[in-house]
């Protein structure tokens, strides 16, 4: 969006922030499509910001230059999803159904041919599919420090995996560095990486600053490195910071959600520290599929953060998901309106759900087994021992989540070297 910036320098960061496992074509045509997905969303009605008539640039950790654009200050998905919302509601060939939950597929002749969807009154409503489009998000809830809503919980990703689809790079999560380091049974709040943008530093109990003898971007690092560091701090039992104090001007105004969350945990952060903590924030695997959204399941394709299309490689670049989605959710939305869908034949009929739900208390107990084993630093011997841990403990073990967490530990277990965001201890 910049005359000083290009697709090349954004698909190099979106490499070197992935460590070279992404899909190359998937980063290219990202990239390419990026300022077309830009304007895209304005004929949508988003709103960006602007500086004078410019569209205003931010600056987030990994890329080499002011690049994001933002809605609403800190609020660019609300924003998207409002207008996108919209637009979708005025569109004539999309039919809205009550909000409802997707609890099994059904697959006939070994393709997925109908959902059964549980509505928030009344019984279940089975429907037939041509093909079936799962955009479910990722699964950052199965983790004890999240930033993710308690929606976000893997459940789309335990459908496909039930119904037998590939899946890739489970193990591969990325950390984001600075959530509201506050007492939380669920989500936490996030502390935006582009405040680090804006000139806000990390500090330790002294004041002291921690990121800039690590790396030459100093606080604007890749996540996962400022992650580990933190993450290192913490296990020391010492606490870190995110120092906001020195930014000049109203810059609240541009931070509203911050100001809000920090606000009700009685922080205002012009004039003191933000406590902060590393929490599971993205996905980088999921349902594996092309760069059209295309499973190994017949009849199903997957786009947004449940998706795997490789495109983010071993750890995603900052902002690139809402872009991921945008971009990746046109395309295979173009795909399917040229295909002649037809409803799928005759075949043997199978539903496939889930299988049981963890209760209230093992879902307590498995969010923190993954947590301490599948966090910013990982070794084999902790791993290995909450796989047994699992198994031990049957109300995890028997639930379609400890299923999940257990197919991510083996992958991790399998991944014999670090890799972007999959960072492994020499135990
Ligand atoms: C706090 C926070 C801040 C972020 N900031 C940024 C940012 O600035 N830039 C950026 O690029 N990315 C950001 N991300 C990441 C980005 O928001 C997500 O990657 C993105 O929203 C994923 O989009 P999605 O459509 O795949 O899934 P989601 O936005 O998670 O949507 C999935 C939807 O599916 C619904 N659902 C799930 N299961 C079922 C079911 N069984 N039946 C029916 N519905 C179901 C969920 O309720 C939800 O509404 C942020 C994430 C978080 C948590």
């Amino acid at each position: 969006m910049d005359v000083n910036d290009s697709v090349d320098a954004h698909a190099r960061d979106t490499m070197l922030a992935g460590a070279g496992h992404n899909c190359s074509d998937a980063v290219r045509y990202l990239t390419s499509r990026a300022p077309i997905a830009v304007r895209w969303l304005q004929q949508q009605g988003v709103n960006f910001d602007r500086q004078g008539r410019r569209l205003l640039l931010g600056h987030e950790g990994g890329h080499r230059c002011a690049r994001i654009v933002h809605a609403g200050g800190d609020a660019s998905g609300l924003a998207l999803l409002q207008a996108l919302t919209d637009a979708a509601r005025h569109a004539p060939h999309i039919h809205w159904h009550p909000p409802a939950v997707l609890e099994a597929l059904l697959l006939r002749g070994g393709r997925v041919a109908g959902v059964r969807l549980l509505g928030h009154s009344g019984p279940h409503q089975d429907i037939d599919c041509a093909e079936l489009v799962l955009a479910t998000g990722g699964c950052g809830a199965l983790f004890a420090a999240t930033t993710n809503p308690a929606g976000a919980d893997g459940n789309g990703l335990a459908l496909a995996q039930a119904a037998g689809a590939a899946l890739r790079d489970m193990e591969m999560l990325q950390f984001h560095p600075t959530a509201l380091d506050v007492p939380a049974s669920g989500r936490l709040p996030l502390i935006t990486e582009a405040l680090r943008g804006a000139g806000a530093i990390l500090v330790d109990d002294d004041g002291q600053r921690i990121m800039q003898a690590l790396h030459p971007a100093g606080d604007l690092a890749p996540r996962d490195l400022v992650a580990r560091h933190v993450w290192q701090y913490r296990q020391a039992g010492k606490r870190v910071w995110l120092d906001a104090t020195l930014l000049k001007g109203d810059w609240i105004q541009h931070f509203p959600t911050v100001a809000a969350q920090c606000a009700q945990h009685g922080i205002d952060p012009r004039q003191q520290r933000i406590p902060i903590t590393p929490a599971v924030h993205f996905h980088m695997g999921g349902i594996a599929t092309d760069l059209d959204g295309r499973s190994s399941l017949h009849g199903l394709y997957a786009v947004g953060e449940v998706a795997g299309n490789g495109v983010h490689g071993a750890n995603r670049l900052a902002s690139n998901s809402l872009l991921e989605g945008v971009v990746f959710g046109c395309r295979l939305g173009r795909r399917l309106s040229y295909m002649q869908l037809q409803l799928p034949g005759s075949g043997s009929e199978q539903w496939i759900d889930r299988g049981v739900s963890a209760d209230t208390d093992a879902l307590m107990r498995l969010r923190t087994l993954s947590w301490q084993s599948m966090g910013p630093i990982r070794s084999r011997k902790n791993m290995r021992a909450a796989q047994l841990h699992l198994l031990a403990d049957a109300g995890i073990s028997e639930s379609w989540q400890g299923r999940l967490i257990e197919r991510m530990l083996r992958a991790a277990l399998k991944r014999q070297h670090s890799l972007g965001a999959h960072y492994l201890l020499n135990d």
